[in-house]
């Protein structure tokens, strides 16, 4: 048995609106044993001592690329899934140490870097994935040029490679959904509207067929899945939701009516704020087409608004961030981003307990109560306060805990 104990902090267990003090944990082979007011008696657990910060649940983001390691789609077209494989592995590590200790990776990521990760080959948040992203021809993963005739739908050769993957009609998407399935994706992610990083297709651009997407539904509730879709306009979110779509990512021009629509179904948004705001900042000089800036500009000053929108309707949000290759390093500042329209507890509630729920993980993940799996954090100060405090990770947080596994500890143990 390897057992360890927290004491001496605030916790935050995913759940309440405070970091309660005088709590102790207690961490057993891998889970969450007990959580305690009053002094914990295990004599075989190693003992730290929080010195009064704050212990939080591991954080997940709920929209990240593993392979996604340029900013321009054209620059990862040629890279070879084991050299992408390599340059993912440092990328992932970084997510780890910034106290995400789960990640659902939205298009692109595969079983392979997964159980990679699960079975401790290589250090990186537990991953939930769906394989490529599914598109129809001409939408937001068709990144092929328009002089280019090649069209493969097993393989979509010239279109982001295995980041994306095209289906049209309701057989091509049966069959494509049931082909990730097959592979044992998670979820399967859907292209459901025009996009920003693609060339042919206007933000307002519906895409799929309603039938379409049901048949992807249709599929992944048979494996006990779901689907979510890429979207930013209310119609676009509509669309996927009136499918049978469970989570809606961006949906940067949400309205009250449709977020209430998207409650009413007990469906989620996941924003992603950061990555817009980051990349209109380096986008020109990474590299992207003045169209693809033209779109960004549009959806970064919809803005924080739909936080506003989607609180009002009573629609529940995720954490997500987006972030394609350089851009990486900003995951943290979707905590500040957030911080301007929503207080800690909420935003941490969609980095922990919400997340846990959108990748079906409730009781198991994101929360710091007994049964669940030990992935904790502690940081400097508390977040309940100041949630900036987490866009800081490499200064304020002191530990990391993933399956009761430290992956960080600079707390060291009590005599
Ligand atoms: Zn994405």
């Amino acid at each position: 048995m390897t057992a360890t104990l927290f004491r001496n902090g605030l916790v935050f267990d995913g759940h309440v609106d405070e970091a309660v003090p005088g709590l102790e944990v207690l961490v057993v082979d891998g889970r969450i044993e007990a959580v305690e007011q009053a002094p914990i008696k295990e004599a075989n657990a190693q003992v730290i001592d929080l010195g009064g910060r704050t212990l939080l649940p591991g954080l997940i983001d709920a929209h990240v690329h593993v392979f996604a390691i340029s900013l321009a789609a054209s620059k990862n077209e040629t890279v070879p899934l084991t050299q992408m494989t390599a340059r993912a592995v440092p990328r992932i590590k970084a997510m780890l140490d910034r106290g995400f200790t789960t990640v659902r990776d939205t298009g692109g990521g595969d079983v392979g870097i997964r159980d990679a990760v699960a079975q401790g080959f290589i250090p990186g948040p537990r991953l939930f994935v769906g394989g490529p992203g599914i598109s129809q021809t001409g939408g937001h993963g068709d990144h092929r040029r328009r002089t280019d005739d090649r069209y493969d739908i097993d393989r979509n050769a010239n279109a982001f490679m295995f980041v994306h993957r095209i289906a049209d009609g309701v057989e091509q998407m049966r069959r494509v959904a049931r082909d990730e399935l097959r592979k044992g994706a998670d979820h399967i992610k859907v292209m459901a509207c025009g996009g920003v990083g693609s060339p042919s297709d206007p933000l307002e651009t519906i895409q799929f067929t309603r039938d379409e997407i049901a048949a992807a539904v249709q599929e992944a509730r048979r494996h006990g899945k779901y689907v979510c879709a890429h979207t930013y306009t209310s119609e676009a979110v509509r669309h996927s939701v009136e499918a049978g779509v469970r989570t809606v990512e961006h949906a940067n021009f949400i309205d009250h009516e449709t977020a209430k629509l998207v409650a009413s179904l007990d469906a989620f948004v996941v924003p992603t704020l950061v990555c817009y705001e980051v990349t209109a900042e380096h986008g020109v000089k990474l590299g992207l087409s003045p169209v693809v800036m033209d779109k960004l500009a549009m959806v970064n000053k919809a803005g924080i608004a739909m936080l506003d929108i989607c609180a009002g309707a009573g629609t529940r949000m995720g954490f997500g961030t987006d972030l394609m290759g350089e851009m990486e390093y900003a995951q943290s500042y979707e905590f500040t981003i957030r911080g301007r329209a929503q207080n800690p507890a909420d935003i941490l509630r969609s980095a922990t307990t919400v997340n846990a729920e959108i990748i079906q993980q409730t009781g198991k993940l994101g929360v710091i109560r007994p049964g669940a799996l030990a992935d904790v954090i502690v940081c400097e100060g508390n977040p309940l306060k100041d949630i900036t405090l987490l866009s800081k990770p490499e200064e304020t947080l002191r530990l990391i805990m993933q399956g009761g596994r430290l992956h960080r500890n600079d707390l060291g143990f009590a005599a």
